[in-house]
């Protein structure tokens, strides 16, 4: 009889394996990265793309704009508006530092921006190396890493000015205080130059300059949100 249980065990696996399997049914907890309420992983969006970092409420509540325009040049891609969720949830992650949200912004469009622009090199948007040693991260390098196979850090700026704080005049100066890496090399690449707002635009042209000198084959930009009245300002 002992023997029979014993073979019957064996045959079907024992039971720790089968309290493993029933384990691997469950549905996952996640835990959103912006509200951390308890997120199930379960619904086949989820699964397939797996590791939501975000739960469908707080998703909602950014302003999804995600259109392209081609109104400076190059192909800018906007995902969403600069409104005031955008903005709480931006200052947590530049000024407190919380660099467990970053993944929380792309979280629903990552795959299929991971999907077209794989083969591009990420240029993020510069900032003063100063700020980002402060924070311990770059923000913008956060938010879009993993939509592109490579990264480069070509473009810096050499002194800190708060585009929002300037005139119309002083923001198109923008290209004086921005130096480029000379040890980069993006001859005949596709370059994806990416930001977390857009306000006017100054600071993106006076980069796609610099980066079509360089011998890009072709450029995008990727922002994450764009002020409502941008045009005007
Ligand atoms: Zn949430």
């Amino acid at each position: 009889m002992l023997q029979q249980v014993k073979s019957f065990f064996s045959r079907i696996g024992g039971l720790r394996q089968w309290k493993m399997r029933l384990q691997k049914l469950r549905p996952k907890m996640v835990k959103c990265r912006i509200c951390f309420q308890d997120i199930f992983d379960i619904n086949m969006h989820q699964a397939l793309h797996s590791q939501m970092q975000i739960c469908q409420k707080c998703q909602n509540q950014f302003t999804t704009i995600f259109e392209s325009d081609r109104s400076i040049g190059s192909k800018v891609t906007v995902l969403y508006d600069y409104d005031e969720f955008m903005k709480t949830t931006l200052f947590k992650l530049k000024a407190c530092g919380d660099i467990e949200i970053a993944p929380a912004f792309l979280a629903y469009h990552r795959p299929s921006l991971k999907a077209h622009y794989w083969n591009y090199v990420m240029i993020p948007a510069p900032s003063h190396p100063h700020h980002d040693s402060n924070r311990g991260f770059n923000h913008v390098e956060e938010i879009f890493a993993g939509i592109t196979s490579q990264v480069v850090k070509a473009i810096r700026k050499t002194e800190e000015r708060k585009q929002s704080d300037l005139s119309a005049i002083e923001r198109q100066a923008i290209g004086e205080i921005l130096r480029w890496d000379e040890s980069v090399d993006i001859i005949g690449k596709n370059v994806l130059f990416v930001d977390d707002v857009m306000t006017t635009g100054a600071t993106i042209k006076a980069c796609l300059k610099m980066i079509s000198f360089h011998g890009a084959k072709t450029i995008e930009v990727l922002v994450l949100s764009r002020v409502q009245d941008y045009r005007q300002r």
